[in-house]
């Protein structure tokens, strides 16, 4: 089972909490919830501010407060309700995705929409307003919640739909956390007839080959690209683009479970560079040996390759990684795309994990909810002194350019004026935060306003 990332670093003195990026490293007190009456009665007399946070699978800052209180919900993770009827299950918010699918697929269902770990609590997945590879079909994780109860540090408790208090639902799908503590929430699961996913898997040259087979494969629910971001040349922006369905057949709904890999220990970072990650993608391109592949594969290599291996964000080393993602709209998707993948490969920073994919124009309930119809991009950096964020800097300029944005759960590098720009309803947002709650992430991005 994976846990939050709770470590005692030489530079923290009680435990740190971290994110996935492991930067920044901040101290925080780490203040367990494990009943929903918890807050905000434990809250009383912290001083420095107070966070909810889940599995600390955010990349940046924003499930860190430095300084301040943590409220840790993973300890608040009890099913409450299943209807098999409507596939609605209700549950307290400190429950993760993976406990979800341990209850549900054995019961002919799986998660509305999944990101690519299932290690990610469901306060956690509505306060990002998370996406996953069926976007296009099935809109942000938000789209599937029909309620939550949200508490505030004044105590009040306030149930939240889309015609219950809509404003603090819209406020709180995609509000980081901070405008009060989810303590339970309802998600509408789909019914499935197997585990299994019927998956083609196909290689391909450049952005037009992939934008033609985004068209031809708009029929099938979930579609995502593996993308080259290191190669120049003929191979410039050659990838895998990878497509699934839930199998029709019925199958088997359970599986004995694999035992996970760990990486136990930091990666010296010297092993990151060009030459190695350009093997890296060689590999992976050519691991898939014929152009197109067509196989039946269970849901978790699908869904959750990366999960294999647990901890797999130790191979960037002691200083951490920094991951930088956009949605930029179809009107400037093309250009701007090609333009930032120019951008990355002359900056020479290696990446193994680029993800391409396509947000489809579904709107997500959120206020300050990332998604946004367009060409959706991911990758990870190590943390290279005086290159890494002068070159995020430029990046996210670029995006602001094209007329995109970036996603707060990934973030650690967006100026505050970036922030500003990509979300001008950041100040309407602000009206909801709880007094009480901050991040690292809200403190950085709303200075200077
Ligand atoms: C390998 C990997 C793959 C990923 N793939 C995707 C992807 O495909 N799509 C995607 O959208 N994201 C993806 N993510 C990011 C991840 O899904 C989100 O960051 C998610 O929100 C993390 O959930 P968590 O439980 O770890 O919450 P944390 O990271 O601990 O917190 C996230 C936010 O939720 C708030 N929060 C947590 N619990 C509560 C609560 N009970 N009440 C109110 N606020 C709360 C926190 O304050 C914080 O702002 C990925 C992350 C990893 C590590």
């Amino acid at each position: 089972m994976a846990d939050p990332i709770v470590t005692e670093e030489a530079t923290s003195n009680p435990p740190a909490f971290q994110s996935w990026g492991r930067y920044p490293k901040h101290n925080a007190t780490i203040v367990p919830l494990n009943w929903q009456s918890d807050f905000p009665r434990v809250a009383e007399g912290l001083h420095n501010g107070a966070l909810p946070v889940g599995m600390g699978r955010s990349y940046g800052d924003v499930c860190l407060l430095e300084g301040g209180n943590l409220l840790l919900t993973t300890g608040m993770n009890r099913l409450i309700d299943f209807n098999p009827e409507t596939g609605v299950l209700t549950a307290e918010s400190g429950i993760t995705l993976a406990q979800i699918l341990d209850f549900a697929v054995p019961r002919g269902f799986f998660l509305p929409v999944t990101p690519g770990t299932k290690y990610v609590t469901l306060g956690g997945a509505i306060a990002n307003d998370i996406h996953g590879k069926n976007h296009e079909v099935a809109g942000s994780f938000g789209c599937h919640v029909p309620c939550f109860e949200l508490v505030r540090s004044d105590g009040t408790r306030r149930l939240c739909s889309a015609t219950e208090n809509p404003d603090w639902f819209a406020a709180t799908i995609g509000g980081m956390g901070l405008t009060g503590l989810i303590t339970w929430a309802q998600l509408r699961l789909k019914p499935i007839v197997s585990r299994l996913i019927d998956y083609e898997g196909i290689q391909f040259h450049g952005i037009d080959e992939f934008l033609e087979l985004k068209q031809k494969y708009q029929h099938v629910e979930y579609t995502v690209s593996w993308v080259d971001c290191v190669s120049t040349g003929k191979n410039f922006a050659r990838g895998v683009f990878m497509a699934g369905d839930h199998s029709k057949t019925p199958g088997p709904l359970t599986q004995t479970p694999e035992p996970k890999l760990a990486l136990p220990f930091d990666l010296p970072g010297f092993l990151l560079n060009s030459t190695t990650v350009s093997m890296f993608n060689t590999v992976f391109f050519h691991k898939q040996m014929k152009p197109h592949v067509k196989t039946l594969q269970d849901y978790e290599p699908f869904f959750y390759p990366l999960d294999k291996v647990l901890h797999w964000n130790r191979g960037y080393g002691k200083n951490g990684l920094l991951q930088f993602q956009y949605a930029i709209p179809w009107e400037h998707a093309k250009e701007g795309t090609i333009a930032i993948l120019h951008e990355i490969a002359k900056s020479g920073l290696a990446s193994f994990l680029a993800v391409l994919k396509a947000f489809g124009d579904i709107p997500s309930l959120g206020m300050m909810s990332f998604p946004q119809a367009g060409i959706m991009f991911a990758l990870d950096f190590p943390i290279k002194a005086g290159i890494s964020f002068p070159l995020m800097e430029r990046l996210g300029d670029m995006t602001r350019d094209f007329g995109g944005r970036l996603y707060p759960a990934k973030d650690a590098a967006m100026t505050a004026s970036q922030f500003q720009t990509f979300y001008p309803q950041w100040q309407n947002f602000a009206r909801y935060r709880d007094p009480m709650l901050t991040s690292s992430f809200w403190e950085r991005v709303t200075q200077n306003a």
